[in-house]
C-alpha cells in the first residue's frame, strides 16, 4: 500500500518547505523506496502561469506543459520522481473542477459546500496518486498554518489517516525557532502555537523539523517535545545553510529523519547511497576555478524570478569544478549606463526569458557587446529573440529589425507570433508549452555540447524566428543549429568564430541537475572558464 507524508509550514511563509520535502524524497529514493511528489497552493489562480514574477517567482515549467510552482524544480532536482499535472493543484484547480461537476449535475441536487465537497475533491488529487509502482507519496501543503484558506487542504489530509490507517500516514511540520537578540535566547513559543493551531483541527505532527538559525539545546528540544506532544527524537533541527542548499538532505539525514520516516511507516531499509551527493558537496567546497557571469534580465533584486537559472549555473559550476559568481543586473541599467561599463569584466552573459517590452533594446545591446567582444553567451527563450534581433540589426544590416511582440509595425519582424498563436486571447495556459522534440545540425557547439543529434527540452513561448527570414540570417552568418523536427521551427542559433554563443529557444534550466548538469550550462561555464584564463576555445 503506497504511504502517504503531509509536510506543512507553520509561524511564517519561506521556510523552505518545497527543500525540505525535496530532501526527504531524496532521502527516501536514497534508501530504495519509489517516491512520488505533490504541491497543494492554496491560492485562487488556476496556476501561476499568469503571476508575476514579483508575485511567485519564475514559473517553472513539466515535460507535460503545465505551468506550476517554483517547488516543483526542487522536487526534479533532488529526486527522480516524473511530475506531470497532478503533482500540483491549487485551490483555484480543486474550485473549477468541483464547479464543474456541479454544473453537469453531478452532486444530484444537493447543497454544494467546502466540506465535503472541496475537502473531498482534495483528498481525490492526493489519492490518484496512489499505486502499485509507489511506495511514499510526499504531499506539500503550500502557505502556512493558520491562514484562512490553507483549512480546506488541512481539513483534507486530517481525514486521509482515517481512510488509510493512521499507520500509513505521517505528517511532518515545519516551523521556525527564532532566535531573539534582546532575550540571547531561541524561543520555541512560535512552534508552540503552530502546533496548537495544528492540533485544533486535528493533526498532531509526527516529526517536527526546526528551522533556526542557532542550534537548539537539548532543553529547547525537551521543551518543543512536551509542549508539542511529540517525542523528543522527532524534533529535528534543521539550521539556516549559508553555503549551499545542497547541504539540506544530509544535514536532515545526520539527524535521523530517514531513520524515523521508514520506522513509522513500517517500509523496509535499505541502507543510505549517498555517494553522488557527497561529490556535488565535495567539488563545490573545493572549487578550482572562479567565474563571474551577468545575468541580464527584467528583475535583478528578485533571484526567485529566474531560480531554475541560478541553480543550473551552479550545476554547470559543478561539473567544471568552478565556482560560479552570478551578478543580476537589469538591463534598463545598460540602457542607460551602456554594455562597455556594465559587463566589462564579466566571464560570461547570460540573457533569460520574459515577457514585456521594458529592458529588450538593454538585452539586446548586452547580447551585440558579448558577440562582439567574444564573451560567452547563453540567451534562453527571449535571450534568444534578442539575439536574432541584435543579428539582423547590426550583422545582416536590417536596422529596425524587432519582434513584432514589441514593435508591431515593425519593418522587419525578424521575430514574430507563432501561427498556431493567431486569435488565442486566452492568456492562461495557451502558449507552447513543455517538452517539444528538436533536431541539431552536425557540428554545431550545441551538438558537441549535447553529444547527440536529438534532443527534446521544455517550451514555453508564443514568438517565434520569422522563417522568412532565415536565408537572409544565415547568409549573413548566423547558424541555425537546431530546428523541431519538421524544420518549420528555428530552436537554436549560434554564431561561428565566436568561443560559445548559443541561443536556444526553450528552457534548458528546467532539466539541469546537480548530479547532471545541463549540456548547454556546463558548456557556458566551461567557456567561461576559458576565457577568464584569457584562452580562445
Ligand atoms: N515573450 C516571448 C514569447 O512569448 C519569450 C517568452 C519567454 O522568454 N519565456 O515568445
Amino acid at each position: 500500500m503506497t504511504k502517504h507524508i503531509f509536510v506543512t509550514g507553520g509561524v511564517v511563509s519561506s521556510l523552505g518547505k518545497g527543500l525540505t520535502s525535496a530532501s526527504i524524497a531524496m532521502l527516501l529514493e536514497s534508501r530504495g523506496l519509489r517516491v512520488k511528489m505533490q504541491k497543494l497552493d492554496p491560492y485562487i489562480n488556476v496556476d501561476p502561469g499568469t503571476m508575476s514574477p514579483y508575485q511567485h517567482g519564475e514559473v517553472y515549467v513539466l515535460d507535460d506543459g503545465s505551468e506550476t510552482d517554483l517547488d516543483l524544480g526542487h522536487y526534479e532536482r533532488f529526486t527522480t520522481t516524473h511530475l506531470t499535472r497532478q503533482s500540483n493543484y491549487t485551490t483555484g484547480q480543486i474550485y473549477q473542477s468541483v464547479i464543474n461537476k456541479e454544473r453537469r449535475g453531478e452532486f444530484l441536487g444537493k447543497t454544494v459546500q467546502v466540506i465535503p465537497h472541496i475537502t473531498n475533491e482534495i483528498k481525490e488529487v492526493v489519492l490518484q496518486l496512489d499505486d502499485a509502482d509507489t511506495d511514499v507519496v510526499i504531499t506539500e501543503i503550500g502557505g502556512t498554518v493558520g491562514d484562512i484558506e490553507s483549512l480546506p487542504f488541512l481539513e483534507a489530509i486530517r481525514q486521509i489517516p482515517l481512510e488509510r490507517g493512521r499507520e500509513n500516514c505521517m505528517f511532518i511540520h515545519l516551523t521556525l525557532v527564532p532566535f531573539l537578540k534582546a532575550a540571547g535566547e531561541l524561543k520555541t513559543k512560535p512552534t508552540q502555537h503552530s502546533v496548537g493551531i495544528m492540533r485544533q483541527i486535528g493533526i498532531q505532527p509526527d516529526i517536527l523539523v526546526c528551522r533556526t538559525e542557532r542550534s537548539l539545546d537539548t532543553s529547547d528540544r525537551e521543551k518543543i517535545a512536551l509542549f508539542c506532544n511529540v517525542p523528543l527524537h522527532s524534533v529535528i533541527e534543521e539550521r539556516d545553510k549559508d553555503f549551499s542548499i545542497y547541504e539540506v538532505p544530509l544535514s536532515l539525514q545526520a539527524n535521523k529523519i530517514d531513520d524515523l520516516i521508514l520506522k513509522q511507516l513500517g517500509l523496509p531499509a535499505a541502507s543510505a547511497n549517498l555517494e553522488g551527493w557527497h561529490d556535488i558537496l565535495h567539488r563545490l567546497r573545493n572549487p578550482e576555478h572562479e567565474v563571474s557571469i551577468a545575468l541580464v534580465g527584467k528583475y535583478a533584486e528578485h533571484r526567485d524570478a529566474y531560480k531554475s537559472i541560478y541553480e543550473a549555473l551552479d550545476h554547470g559550476g559543478i561539473a567544471n569544478y568552478t565556482q560560479v559568481r552570478v551578478q543580476a543586473i537589469k538591463s534598463e541599467e545598460i540602457e542607460l549606463n551602456g554594455a562597455e561599463k556594465t559587463l566589462a569584466g564579466f566571464d560570461a552573459l547570460i540573457v533569460p526569458g520574459g515577457f514585456g517590452e521594458r529592458g529588450v533594446e538593454g538585452k539586446v545591446e548586452a547580447i551585440q557587446y558579448a558577440r562582439e567582444r567574444n564573451l560567452p553567451f547563453l540567451g534562453i527563450c527571449l535571450g534568444m529573440q534578442c539575439a536574432v534581433i541584435d543579428f539582423a540589426r547590426n550583422v545582416a544590416g536590417l536596422t529596425d529589425a524587432h519582434s513584432t511582440e514589441f514593435f508591431r509595425d515593425t519593418p522587419h519582424p525578424v521575430i514574430c507570433l507563432m501561427d498556431e498563436q493567431e486569435g488565442v486571447t486566452e492568456k492562461g495556459g495557451t502558449m507552447r508549452l513543455g517538452s517539444q522534440p528538436a533536431l541539431l545540425s552536425d557540428g554545431s557547439k550545441s551538438a558537441l555540447a549535447y553529444g547527440v543529434s536529438e534532443i527534446s527540452e521544455r517550451h514555453r513561448h508564443r514568438y517565434e524566428f520569422n522563417g522568412g527570414y532565415r536565408q537572409q540570417l544565415e547568409e549573413a552568418g548566423l547558424v541555425i543549429a537546431g530546428t523541431n523536427s519538421d524544420e518549420s521551427l528555428v530552436e537554436i542559433v549560434e554564431v561561428a568564430d565566436h568561443p560559445w554563443f548559443v541561443a536556444v529557444q526553450f528552457h534548458p534550466e528546467f532539466k539541469s541537475k546537480p548530479t547532471a548538469a545541463h549540456p548547454l550550462f556546463a558548456g557556458l561555464v566551461a567557456a567561461a572558464v576559458a576565457h577568464h584564463a584569457g584562452v580562445k576555445t
